[in-house]
């Protein structure tokens, strides 16, 4: 791999360029890193794949080991280098936009020939791994794997368990099963970025975890649950909701959920059996 390292600092240097900060870039300069993803990414040749934020290119090319990938790149500039860099390998598409506005199951679709299955690989700027991350697991078809460069607390925000749960972590672990893949220190970037970093894999479901409950009700259950964190789960879910606190508590007592808790201490199954309870009861209708 030592060898087929292609540094980000040596095509930066080739074509004159700087990283530039408001386009979040942070290029990786480790191989060890590099190869850590790669295995984390378990790429097969059957493998559809798209890549987020290719940079120079460190990653893309490896992943041309795939059947099809498709890199989204917002920096115009390095979609040209990219596409001069990359030219030997036609199964690698560069696409200039942004993971934020584009459709990217479509895009798949058209580029590969296929949508369902594919996998997202890729090292984005931390400022929009949150929204980029609800995207992933939202829009549908959703990716089968994600493997994605986040900064270290977030990864560890989002693979919490109880008492450490968090409104985020519920939201992904609700689509998938996340992993903390590895740590990565600042210095494994060019320039280093402010804070450390965690390769994060996310093993998405393939069937929805309740089926019995729609995922509209579940959200606006837990955003509830967690909307006064301070307060106690009967507290917070009775100004959330505007339903007496008689009510909730009845409704926590059939669901076998202590009073005091706080939303935090939760588990997604926790979360389940009050949502039933409310699609049970007559205030349902309410619960929009
Ligand atoms: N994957 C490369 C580059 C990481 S830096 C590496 O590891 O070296 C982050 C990259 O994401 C930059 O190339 C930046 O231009 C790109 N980027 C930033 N915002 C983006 C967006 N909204 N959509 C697509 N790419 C984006």
């Amino acid at each position: 791999m030592n060898n087929n390292f292609h540094d980000p600092r040596l095509i930066l240097k080739k074509y004159g360029l700087y990283p530039k900060k408001g386009l979040g870039q942070n290029f990786l300069i480790s191989p060890k890193v590099l190869r850590t993803i790669l295995q984390a990414s378990e790429i097969t040749p059957q493998d559809t794949i798209l890549e987020i934020g290719p940079g120079t290119g460190v990653l893309t090319r490896h992943l041309a080991a795939a059947r099809c990938v498709v890199a989204i790149e917002l920096d115009e500039t390095l979609v040209q280098i990219l596409r001069q860099e990359l030219a030997q390998y036609p199964n690698i598409h560069i696409v200039q936009g942004n993971i934020l506005e584009i459709e990217h199951p479509q895009l798949v679709a058209e580029l590969c020939g296929i949508e369902k299955n594919y996998k997202i690989i890729g090292n984005l700027p931390y400022y929009i791994t949150s929204h980029a991350i609800r995207r992933f697991l939202e829009i549908q078809p959703s990716p089968s794997l994600v493997i994605i460069m986040v900064q270290k607390e977030v990864a560890e925000r989002i693979t919490a368990t109880p008492p450490k749960m968090s409104l985020l972590a519920v939201s992904v672990q609700y689509y998938a099963i996340p992993e903390m893949v590895t740590l990565v220190r600042r210095t494994a970037f060019i320039p280093p970025p402010e804070v450390d970093s965690a390769v994060l894999r996310l093993r998405v479901r393939e069937h929805p975890l309740f089926p019995d409950i729609p995922s509209d009700i579940y959200f606006r259950i837990v955003s509830a649950g967690f909307a006064q964190k301070r307060k106690s789960l009967l507290n917070s879910l009775s100004s959330s909701l505007n339903l007496p606190k008689s009510r909730i508590a009845t409704l926590l007592d059939k669901a076998s959920i202590d009073h005091n808790v706080r939303a935090e201490q939760l588990t997604l199954e926790d979360w389940a059996r009050i949502c039933r309870q409310l699609m049970e009861c007559e205030s349902y209708p309410t619960v929009r």
